[in-house]
């Protein structure tokens, strides 16, 4: 048996004749329509996207851009954060998260993570200085920080709080939408995340007003009206034609996530009895959206090279540091600063799943891990 880590052959699968048609094949059909109206830039689907997707998510605005790193990017530029400036994020997340805080000229300040791979909120306090203007908490895997504790952390020393909600579509904490607790949150709509486009595009949430003014301009050139440019800004819009098929998903979202939370637990009633495998503590409070199922397991290179074998398209996110990678070689870091990170980055596996995998798969899936380390589950 094959199980495949992607999914977008199987969600964008054309109808066979006779067959219920397929949302491929839907989509398809609205961009006929849409691309008939040249409306491609910003415009009224974009508009429409825009608005339902705020709703969705439940703030005022929601901002259209290019993609889920020019989101965050643009969130921290629309703060006045720049050169000289610090911003404290986690060490172990997606290189996007500290890209665009160092494409804004500030300098990415790096914490180690808890046991669940968020942010471990005891030592931001310790990672303050003068310089710093925000904390960007990252929802990695689908999974909350502790939002209350970081909110309080940045009220008590006057700091913005960005989100890198960018894998957290339809998470929540405490039933309050992921990217709605900071100033500003960020959302990708990359073809992996669990909101998916046919190529990039991204989204900024925010319930400020003036940020939501700002972020308009700061997207389309810096632009006020047609004639009138208030700032040197960006081309960084959402692609209208992307708008059009996010419309299409944004209705399946849920139902998606519900079967990606249904498998995460399957995963972890069984592998939760393997002596060799560390789940994370789930939090009751948290609805967690596993954009990645995230475990460790003894002999991990071992663990990958088996389940590759057997068909099962297992994954690293991530085999290395961040903080050591090469391009964060002037930020000073060295091997030790980041234990967690450095035992997470050797001992994690991701294992496939995604929404449209049968239960056939999952089970598969979860023999395959069992019978590498000679335990049964069943
Ligand atoms: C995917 C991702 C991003 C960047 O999103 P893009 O749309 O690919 O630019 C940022 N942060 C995290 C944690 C991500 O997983």
């Amino acid at each position: 048996m094959r199980v495949p880590f992607s999914y977008l052959n199987r969600q964008f699968k054309a109808s066979a004749p006779g067959e219920k048609e397929q949302i491929l094949d839907v989509i398809l059909a609205d961009i006929k329509t849409f691309v008939q109206t040249g409306d491609f830039t910003l415009g009224k689907k974009g508009e429409e996207f825009e608005k339902k997707f705020a709703s969705f998510v439940g703030v005022r605005h929601a901002i259209g851009v290019n993609s889920g790193t020019d989101a965050l990017f643009l969130s921290l530029k629309a703060l006045g954060i720049g050169p000289g400036d610090e911003v404290i994020t986690c060490a172990e997340t997606f290189i996007a998260t500290a890209a665009a805080i160092a494409a804004t000229g500030a300098r990415p300040v790096f914490v180690d993570v808890n046991d669940e791979y968020t942010i471990d909120h005891d030592l931001i306090e310790g990672a303050i200085t003068e310089r710093t203007k925000a904390i960007m908490p990252v929802w990695f895997t689908g999974n909350a920080p502790d939002m209350e504790k970081i909110l309080a952390i940045a009220a008590r020393h006057g700091l913005s709080v960005v989100e890198d909600s960018c894998t957290a579509v339809n998470a929540a904490y405490k039933d309050r939408h992921a990217g709605t607790f900071g100033i500003a949150g960020a959302f990708s709509f990359h073809p992996l995340k669990n909101l998916n486009v046919w190529s990039d595009g991204g989204m900024i949430v925010t319930d400020d007003d003036r940020l939501n003014e700002k972020l308009r301009m700061l997207r389309n050139y810096g632009l006020k009206s047609r004639d009138e440019v208030e700032l040197f800004g960006y081309n960084s819009r959402l692609d209208t034609l992307q708008a059009v098929v996010a419309l299409r998903l944004l209705p399946d979202v849920k139902a998606c996530t519900d079967r990606r939370i249904a498998i995460a637990e399957a995963y972890d009633r069984a592998l939760c009895r393997i002596p060799q495998i560390d789940v994370p503590r789930r939090n009751p409070d948290v609805r967690h959206v596993y954009h990645l199922y995230m475990i460790r397991g003894e002999d991990r290179d071992g663990l990958l090279r088996y389940c590759e074998g057997r068909g099962v398209e297992a994954k690293i996110h991530y085999p290395l540091p961040l903080p050591y990678q090469n391009c964060c070689r002037d930020l000073g870091y060295k091997p030790g600063d980041f234990p967690r990170t450095e035992r997470d980055c050797q001992s994690i596996i991701t294992l496939p799943a995604h929404p449209y995998l049968t239960d056939d798969e999952v089970d598969y899936t979860i023999e395959t891990v069992a019978s590498f380390y000679g335990a049964r589950v069943a």
